[in-house]
């Protein structure tokens, strides 16, 4: 068992709503999403952030943000796709395994950064199959 929710995932031990997975790279719902589509990008590799993170998983995140905000684009029709990451409590990060959050945004829509509010499952694996289904 890891203290890390995000290796816990990775294991499998932990549920998310996927959305995408290669050799190095996750991409699953955020649970408690700030907007609808909310994905999150994870290396398989447990790095805490971009100061520990290696050179091929940050490539990785990176390769697979690029897709995935493709198909948030095709699937969801945001007017634009913010891509956000933290680092270090300061800075607001609160899961210490580096992670890049893909948030859809729609035209002078606001943005409360952790509501903690829980996504419905129904609505997140909504989401998650509408994404995967417009991934090329
Ligand atoms: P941070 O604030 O560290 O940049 O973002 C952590 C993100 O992880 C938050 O947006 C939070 O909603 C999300 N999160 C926290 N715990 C879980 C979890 O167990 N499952 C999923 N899918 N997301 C989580
Ligand atoms: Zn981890």
């Amino acid at each position: 068992m890891s203290e890390c929710i995000f290796c816990e995932i990775l294991a499998g031990r932990a549920p998310c709503h996927r959305v995408y997975e290669d050799d190095l790279v996750l991409g699953f719902m955020d649970a408690f999403p700030v907007a609808p589509g909310h994905t999150l990008v994870i290396p398989k590799q447990h790095a805490e952030n971009l100061f520990e993170i290696d050179a091929d998983s940050l490539a990785g995140v990176s390769r697979v943000s690029r897709k995935l905000a493709l198909g948030i684009r095709k699937a969801l029709d945001p007017d634009g796709v913010m891509v956000m990451q933290l680092n270090g409590a300061a800075a607001g990060q609160t899961v210490f395994h580096y992670h890049a959050h893909l948030i859809p945004r729609a035209q002078g829509s606001t943005l409360s950064l952790h509501p903690r509010i829980p996504g419905h499952a129904e609505e997140l694996e909504n989401w998650a199959s509408k994404i995967r289904f417009a991934l090329d």
